[in-house]
């Protein structure tokens, strides 16, 4: 096994996505349809063995962010509907989208005309959803285009205006009135689509956050992706669900030698040992997403000082502050400036470590190579055999 999983591999708990699922389930109602949100490589976790699994478990709606992911999951052998979130907007690229019956999404009267000229040369029946912007300020219909928009589309007999869909802003936020209020945009849309006579069958607005926070805002569909791969959404959050992460970065010591006390580590000798100690090199770098973190503007002054309260514990050397690794079940403190392809690890001189001893890395999932091996594991009750 050794050999052929390299030095770094990631392992995938097929049990725990079920789990997951399982816990989604028990708070949709059962004429709430689930959306399987499996853009970035499925958060990491490899979008087509995840969709295949979740297939066998009876999910039979996924949707991405681009065309190419879109494909990747029907290559996977996934049948079922694919919805893509962003716009197509080179025809021939759209042509093939139409013809492997990717569900898609019109986001302005641009991609409504070219979906109209495309479809008119297939003749192919294709799924549309409206993404109406209700506030994000991303893609989106404003309240005046869509009607224009379904007028267009009705007088099309192979476009199927399946859908309505917003994205929620600050869904993860302690103050509801914003959502409330891209709520009620989205609702007076769909009300005065219906007073045109225009009934749009499935309408949706959820993803994870609003799933939890606002149980009347699940419609007609949530689009699920962040609860599934294990994970609560960034934010104060009741935790209602029992999730397990089923992801684990795993990789090797592949050097350990004892170091004097007042020995430095790493460039720029950030860290200095304050004992004699058993320093391991990991080969897990800021290039495979170790201690990458996504470097956005602060939401606020609270954000702003949490930021810098971090940086000032982390600059201490607060344990819980800085990133870790686990080996037998016990974390160990990554030491100085992680490298771009290796990090220091500081043990103990009594804890026994060994070269090629297993080591589980906190990297971030979504910047987790995707050609690195990912290994799944359980899932066998309901899973056979794939070839692919
Ligand atoms: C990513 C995304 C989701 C899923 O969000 P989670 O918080 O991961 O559940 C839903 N809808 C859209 C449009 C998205 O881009």
């Amino acid at each position: 096994m050794q050999g052929s999983l390299g030095d770094k591999w990631i392992e995938i708990n097929l049990d725990a996505i079920q789990n997951n699922l399982e816990e989604i389930k028990k708070i949709i109602s059962d004429d709430v349809k689930l959306i399987a949100v499996l853009k970035a490589n499925a958060y990491g976790h490899g979008a087509g063995e995840v969709a295949r699994f979740l297939s066998k478990n009876g999910v039979d709606f996924f949707a991405v962010t681009f065309l190419n992911e879109a494909l990747e999951l029907r290559n996977a052998g996934i049948s079922e509907n694919i919805m893509l979130f962003s716009p197509v907007i080179d025809e021939e690229q759209l042509k093939e989208a139409i013809e492997r019956r990717i569900t898609l999404s019109i986001t302005s009267p641009y991609d409504n005309k070219l979906i109209e000229k495309v479809s008119r040369q297939l003749h192919i029946p294709v799924n549309v959803h409206l993404k109406v912007d209700t506030g994000l300020g991303r893609f989106g219909l404003k309240q005046e285009e869509i009607i224009p928009v379904c007028r267009l589309l009705q007088e099309n007999p192979d476009v199927c205006i399946e859908g309505i869909y917003t994205h929620m802003a600050e869904a993860a936020s302690t103050n509801s009135s914003y959502t409330n209020k891209q709520f009620d945009r989205f609702m007076k849309a769909i009300n005065e689509l219906e007073k045109e006579g225009i009934k749009i069958p499935v309408r949706h607005c959820a993803n994870s956050a609003i799933f939890l926070k606002y149980p009347h805002m699940h419609l007609d569909a949530v689009r699920i992706g962040t609860l599934l791969t294990g994970q609560y959404p960034v934010g104060s959050f009741s935790q209602p669900l029992n999730l397990i992460d089923p992801f684990k970065f795993k990789s090797r010591i592949i050097s350990l030698r004892t170091l004097e006390r007042g020995c430095y580590l790493g460039y720029y000798r950030t860290y200095r040992l304050k004992n004699k100690a058993q320093v391991a090199v990991v080969p897990v770098g800021y290039n495979d997403g170790l201690v990458l973190e996504v470097a956005n503007k602060p939401a606020g002054l609270i954000d702003l000082l949490k930021i810098i309260i971090k940086k000032i514990l982390s600059y201490c050397n607060i344990f819980r502050f800085n990133p870790s690794v686990k080996v037998n079940g016990k974390n160990y403190p990554v030491r100085g400036k992680v490298f771009m392809q290796m990090a220091l690890v500081e043990f103990p001189p009594g804890v026994e470590v060994k070269i090629g001893d297993e080591v589980e890395v906190p990297v971030r999932k979504t910047l987790a190579a995707k050609d690195l091996k990912r290994l799944y594991l359980g899932g066998e009750k309901t899973l056979p055999e794939i070839d692919c």
